[in-house]
């Protein structure tokens, strides 16, 4: 039987900054790339909805397909399977002898789990794991995982202080010697949302996922279009595609390396500006890094009911309410934009990332795990360790002692969106409000609803909570739990 190397790909789809890539090309045998689709992660969730829903399904569709055609260059085939993937390594095992298996170590313990049945179902088949999702790896960092300080701020100063700048992203291997596959082995289609049963809405502009994309995006954010230099400025806008990066599918999916982002940044500042905006890109990296860690310092406790602090809030049950939050229903404008944006696009912008979650848990009082669920589903940049870590800090069940903090959905509207454009994008029903009924449609009398054609309760719904009411009543609940 032929002998060959194995690069297990999985959140790392691209061929530059792949240490493991890297490593088998360079270890001598002929090298296979191997992406699998785990029929788990196509599954419904025990909440109802799918774990991967049909926008991030298709972001992988086309990165794979990127994936595939930069693999070819070097020489080495990519096959797909769609099964469990300890069979598909052991359908493999029996085709032709594995002489190792190179991979990016994941985080996550579902992933471990997989990997760890992989490894058992393949015994004396090393494995070569590298880090290779962050601009740090755990072995460049002034502390140890276990010792990640609990804020932000004082991992940021002890980053900085240790010189904060990360290893140098490595080039793609060289090509090598092209793999013929044994006979019988098939490279695999890749399937797209539809063959994995989903449908996906094809009427609003969404991002195409694969490392070409991400390069030409990474090109036209900071250089053709100039908006690295005013980042900081426009980063909290909600509507247009440059008022911040959007660099998120493609860093979550693997697509681009953070050490291949800062490098640009670094580049831009010596050659065109060092301003606030071109540190607070690096800031937010910098906040990604800070959340893998925090998974590897916490583990599962990220995904606990009562977080890193242990509170025991009584997060409510309420279908009603919970169907309207996801289907952009809950007669806030601000919050029904953000989450029909989000089904229809799978993105949101940060600043409207934190509303709706806020909503979720300090007005809605649901349990938090599952609008971290939603998003998880609906996600085209779905991060495990950023999604979690972001939704316990809003929550309030993160590590950072502070005092109840909501975010009032009417006001952040009217000081991110003052004009209501990107309501009225999202809204088509609340089309013709001006200024200020397009922020509180809900309070119009019947003359407004006459006047502006929208009918309460019929063309768009009544505020599904009082807004001050339920805040005064999530404040009570989380005081009683300090106690
Ligand atoms: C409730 C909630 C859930 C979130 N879930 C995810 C998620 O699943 N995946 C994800 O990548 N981001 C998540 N974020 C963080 C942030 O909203 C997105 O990274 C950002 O909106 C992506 O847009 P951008 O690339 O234009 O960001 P930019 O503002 O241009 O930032 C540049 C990069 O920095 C990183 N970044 C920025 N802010 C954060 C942050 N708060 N936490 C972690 N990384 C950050 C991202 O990789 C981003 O691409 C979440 C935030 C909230 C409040």
């Amino acid at each position: 039987m032929s002998t060959y190397s194995i690069v297990w790909f999985r959140n790392d789809l691209r061929v530059h900054d792949h240490k493991p890539l890297t490593r088998a090309v360079t270890a001598g045998h002929p090298v296979i790339a191997l992406y699998i689709f785990d029929p788990y992660d196509y599954s419904d969730l025990s909440y109802g909805f799918i774990k991967t829903g049909p926008h991030r399904a298709q972001f992988i569709q086309e990165s794979l397909e990127d994936l595939r055609r930069n693999l070819a260059e070097l020489g080495v085939p990519l096959l797909i399977r769609y099964k469990d993937p300890k069979n598909a390594f052991l359908e493999m095992s029996c085709d032709f002898t594995i002489d190792g298996v190179y991979l990016h170590e994941e985080i996550a313990s579902e992933e471990h789990q997989t990997e760890g049945r992989v490894r058992k179902a393949l015994p004396g088949v090393p494995f070569y794991v590298d880090h290779g999702h962050n601009l740090f790896p755990p072995e460049d960092l002034p502390f140890s995982t276990w010792d990640v300080p609990d804020t932000f701020s004082q991992f940021r100063k002890r980053i900085e202080k240790n010189g904060g700048a990360p290893p140098k992203a490595i080039a793609p291997p060289q090509a090598a010697v092209k793999a013929e596959l044994p006979n019988k082995i098939e490279e695999g289609k890749i399937p797209d949302a539809a063959a994995l049963g989903m449908e996906i809405e094809r009427n609003k502009p969404r991002y195409h996922g694969g490392s070409t994309a991400a390069k030409q995006r990474l090109r036209d954010y900071i250089f053709t279009k100039d908006r690295l230099r005013v980042y900081k400025e426009t980063r909290n806008g909600m509507l247009l595609e440059d008022d911040s990066s959007k660099f998120s599918p493609y860093l979550a999916n693997g697509n681009l390396s953070p050490r291949v982002v800062y490098e640009q940044i670094q580049h831009y500042e010596k050659n065109y500006t060092k301003n606030k905006s071109t540190y607070m890109l690096y800031f937010e990296l910098l906040w990604r890094d800070y959340f893998h860690l925090v998974h590897r310092k916490y583990g599962d406790r990220l995904f606990y009911r009562t977080g890193l602090n242990g509170l025991e809030i009584p997060w409510k049950t309420n279908e009603e309410h919970l169907q309207a939050w996801m289907d952009g229903r809950t007669g806030y404008p601000l919050v029904d934009a953000a989450m029909r944006e989000l089904k229809q696009t799978g993105f949101m912008s940060n600043r409207a990332r934190q509303n709706v979650a806020s909503f979720f848990t300090k007005n809605l009082g649901l349990d938090w795990r599952i609008g971290a669920a939603w998003f998880e589903s609906q996600l085209v940049d779905y991060d495990v360790s950023s999604n979690y870590g972001n939704w316990l800090y809003i929550a309030g069940v993160g590590n950072d002692a502070v005092s109840f903090r909501a975010f009032n959905v009417e006001k952040q509207a009217q000081d991110y969106d003052p004009d209501g454009d990107y309501l009225r994008y999202w809204l088509p029903e609340l089309r013709e409000l001006p200024v200020p009924w397009i922020f509180k449609p809900g309070e119009m009398g019947m003359i407004e609803q006459e006047q502006y054609g929208v009918q309460l309760g019929e063309d768009y719904p009544f505020p599904i909570v009082d807004l001050y009411e339920s805040m005064r009543e999530m404040k009570k609940a989380f005081e009683e739990a300090s106690k």
